[in-house]
């Protein structure tokens, strides 16, 4: 008798769960000078703000 088991081919869903996205971590996070240390500028493509105190800071272009 032939009992063959036929082998299942088991589909694993190569789809990662961890859909992690680190943010940028940006080199050089400036702070404000009005609000401290404890207060980070967000940054911007041209400049940088303080969403405490709305402070703002345009970018030098190199
Ligand atoms: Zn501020």
């Amino acid at each position: 008798m032939a009992d063959e088991k036929k082998e299942k081919p088991e589909k694993h869903a190569e789809k990662k769960p961890d859909k992690k996205k680190k943010f940028k971590a940006y080199k050089k996070l400036r702070t404000c000078p009005k609000c401290g240390s404890s207060s980070r500028l967000a940054e911007h493509p041209d400049r940088l703000s303080c969403g405490k105190c709305g402070y703002m800071e345009h970018k030098n272009k190199a």
